[in-house]
């Protein structure tokens, strides 16, 4: 598996760039744009010049920002305009991929429409792949459950565009106990059957600090929180995914990162581990 973190890339590309190499990134997710504010942007040609020698480099996926609510378009059309102007964004880079969270709302089932039409709304406007990440069920978050990802897909229309997001913290917080084997594989098979194994595309690597069942998110340092070393080992060298990436969202505290790379490696069975100099 391709391993590397998501980065801030509010010192710009080209630092982004060197952070990603200083780290041994071999894939690397980033926002397009501040995930705190409505305020939309543009990308001046200097910008999409530094974006192409990293993306050269260092394949980049976007994730959504937090403020569009997929769940909610139907109550504010800043939440659809929000997503269709970052998926815009990322078409004027070429980015490929953006990780998406499914929205928060209260009853279930408009939820899971409104995500869906939330996405079928941007694969009729644009070429990209949009990645349903799960959620930790923490508040009113849509897409806790493999069922609930599955009603968002089969309302998909063009499903070929549409993948998943696997976050190991969140799929432990939401109940999912995938320290133990038997539960990961229980899991999968149960994605394989709501929605096809195949459709697993891309990892958030993060331990949690909360407990299995918890619905609180809270992302912690690779084998020092509740889903362990043991675990980590077990997903990096599971032969079925790897093909793909991940990305840790590791909180960013002091030398963490190298540390927290270091230890991925370190699971990485001879065989499949790659060069990391
Ligand atoms: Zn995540
Ligand atoms: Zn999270």
């Amino acid at each position: 598996m391709k391993i590397g973190f998501h980065m801030s890339i509010a010192g710009g590309f080209d630092e982004a760039r060197r952070e990603a190499k200083r780290l041994h990134c071999e894939v690397i997710q980033i926002f397009v744009k501040n995930p705190r504010s409505w305020a939309q942007k543009s990308w001046q040609e200097k910008e999409i010049e530094a974006f192409r020698r990293l993306s050269l480099e260092i394949p980049v996926f976007a994730h959504l920002s937090y403020l569009p609510n997929l769940a909610k378009i139907d109550e504010d059309e800043r939440h659809m305009n929000g997503f269709i102007h970052e998926v815009q964004l990322c078409c004027v880079l070429g980015i490929p991929s953006i990780v998406v969270h499914c929205g928060s709302r209260k009853e279930r089932e408009k939820g899971i429409a409104m995500a869906a039409r939330a996405v079928n709304e941007v694969l009729k406007r644009f070429d990209i792949e949009v990645l349903l990440e799960n959620a930790s069920g923490q508040g009113a978050s849509i897409g806790r459950n493999i069922d609930e990802l599955a009603g968002i897909y089969e309302r998909i229309a063009r499903k070929e565009k549409v993948f998943l997001c696997l976050d190991t913290a969140h799929l432990f917080q939401s109940g999912y106990n995938i320290r133990q084997k038997r539960i990961w594989n229980a899991l999968i098979g149960e994605i394989e059957k709501g929605i096809g194994k195949e459709k697993i595309k891309f990892f958030h690597l993060n331990d949690s600090s909360t407990a299995a069942g918890s619905m609180v998110d809270r992302h912690w340092h690779i084998g020092k929180g509740e889903l362990g070393i043991e675990f980590f080992r077990s997903l990096l060298n599971d032969k079925r995914f790897a093909h793909l990436a991940g990305v840790m969202e590791t909180p960013k505290m002091g030398k963490m990162d190298i540390r927290n790379m270091k230890v991925m490696r370190s699971l990485l069975s001879p065989l499949v581990s790659r060069s990391s100099s």
